[in-house]
């Protein structure tokens, strides 16, 4: 069955100046001399003369033209693109605390310190770690900032490290920051299982090496489970164990960080505490860290005055080998206001997201492993990754799956990623998609493949459909003229 979308009756929407100029029948506000009714702009502006109702249509058309998250699933795998709750909205609009002028002195501020504060406090909770800082303002920049301090440490330590080592089932973002930092990157392999291959890592591992910086869950959403291991085998070269923590859906309320003996770990709260995600950001990152890498941390931390008696009030401070500044003034407070609030309506029951989001992965897993090729044999957590070799056989590619989807109200979800999978699916439908809209996911792919013949084409139904993706790449048309 075919979802309804709106999106589909949606033709190509003129510009407001390409309207041609014509006489509208519309109300004149200048003819009226009521000062609540009076234009506030020139008249003489150069302004498209439209009538109200183009104008409204005009914008609800562009709107509906989009996918959001108010159509339906977005099942784009290492994203955790979820609901955000509206009443987040709210609290991040309250007017009390928006407005505070960051260069207030702290005693004015006390009120976006202590919820900074709180909000720290309660990720450092969830992750069992002595100090977590939401200073970061991405997931990649938080890795920026732990392997500046991994450098730092080393630096004050009187070694000079070279390397990190970094898994093939590894983020993107993992060796760029680790280069931007001045190390080189080594790569380990995943074994045919799914996790780190452990016989690669030791023989790559020397007193060169300052880190192995690891996803758990990987990218293939395979928990690491062998972290203990691993975790030894740092130590006896005294190389440290970054933990790329963006997959928290899988894990939020379930793990300690300590337990497994991170001594660095980056939180997108934009994927997992309900800030915005998508359509340029901001995003927002947090940062935890070991009890050996506290000195390390950036300047201007933010601590209670009295630990014992918060109504005392809150106070920066600098970590005494910080490696300096990371951001300006507080950082995007709006996103931290927007994940305190999400962290304190969970509140304990907050391990429910971890078990739904698993259970839902592993349900659409179990429902389409007889269509689709599971990519790794090792059980799911947050998200399941499927190769293309089972549609090869029906004819189809990856590419033509992701865009029959859309045809059926869909959005894709990630392909050709992680890279170590043959066309890879990955599918991360979070825990805020009900069962009913994660079982039309299922039957739109069952009939995507029950019919390949008629999806070879790709999107029909769409309102672009056939997209030359190297032209668009290539010469991108940045400008609505001559399109
Ligand atoms: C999303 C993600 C990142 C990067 O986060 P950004 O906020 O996009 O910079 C890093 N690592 C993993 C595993 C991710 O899923």
């Amino acid at each position: 069955m075919k979802r309804h979308t709106t999106r589909q009756t949606v033709r190509k929407e003129r510009l407001l100046c390409d309207y041609p100029e014509q006489e509208r029948l519309a109300a004149q506000f200048a003819e009226s001399k009521h000062p609540l009714l009076q234009n506030p702009r020139a008249p003489e502006q150069p302004f498209p003369h439209l009538s109200e109702v183009e104008l409204v249509r005009h914008y609800h058309r562009l709107a509906k033209s989009n996918y959001s998250w108010d159509d339906g699933l977005y099942p784009l795998g290492s994203c955790t693109m979820k609901y955000n709750p509206l009443i987040n909205e709210h609290v991040a609009a309250d007017a009390r605390l928006h407005g505070m002028h960051p260069m207030l002195p702290p005693e004015f501020l006390q009120p976006v310190l202590h919820i900074i504060w709180e909000t720290e406090d309660m990720l450092r909770r969830l992750l069992d770690l002595p100090a977590v800082t939401v200073q970061p303002a991405a997931g990649a920049h938080g890795e920026l900032i732990g392997v500046l301090m991994i450098r730092q440490y080393f630096l004050s330590r009187g070694e000079k490290r070279t390397t990190i080592i970094i898994p093939e089932s590894a983020h993107g973002t993992n060796p760029a920051s680790a280069a931007m930092a001045g190390f080189q990157t080594a790569k380990v392999r995943s074994r045919p299982d799914g996790l780190l291959d452990r016989e690669e890592l030791q023989k790559l591992l020397s007193p060169e090496v300052a880190a192995l910086m690891l996803t758990n869950p990987n990218t293939l959403g395979i928990f690491e489970t062998e972290i203990k291991e691993i975790k030894q085998e740092l130590d006896r070269v005294g190389a440290l164990l970054y933990i790329d923590g963006a997959n928290l859906n899988a894990l939020v309320g379930k793990i300690s960080f300590s337990a497994m003996g991170a001594d660095l770990t980056q939180l997108n709260l934009h994927k997992t505490f309900s800030t915005p995600h998508g359509g340029g950001g901001p995003g927002q990152g947090a940062l935890g860290c070991s009890e050996r890498m506290l000195p390390f941390l950036p300047l201007g931390q933010i601590r209670p005055r009295n630990p014992n008696d918060l109504s005392l009030g809150f106070e920066f401070y600098d970590p005494p080998q910080s490696i300096g500044r990371v951001k300006a003034y507080y950082g995007q407070f709006g996103n931290i206001l927007r994940a305190w609030a999400f962290l304190k309506s969970w509140g304990s029951n907050i391990h429910r997201i971890a078990e739904t989001a698993v259970l839902n992965a592993n349900y659409l897993r179990q429902k389409l492993q007889g269509i689709l090729t599971l990519a790794a044999p090792s059980p799911s957590m947050h998200e399941v990754v499927f190769s293309q070799d089972g549609l090869s056989k029906r004819g189809l590619t990856t590419a033509n799956l992701a865009k029959a989807l859309l045809d059926f109200g869909f959005y894709a979800p990630t392909v050709y990623f992680p890279l170590n999978v043959n066309g890879a699916i990955m599918i991360e439908p979070t825990e805020t998609e009900p069962k009913e809209e994660l079982d039309l996911f299922i039957e739109a792919i069952c009939a995507i493949c029950s019919e390949p013949e008629k999806y070879r084409a790709g999107a029909q139904e769409t309102f672009v459909t056939q997209i030359d993706e190297v032209s668009a790449a290539r010469n991108p048309q940045l400008s609505w003229l001559g399109s």
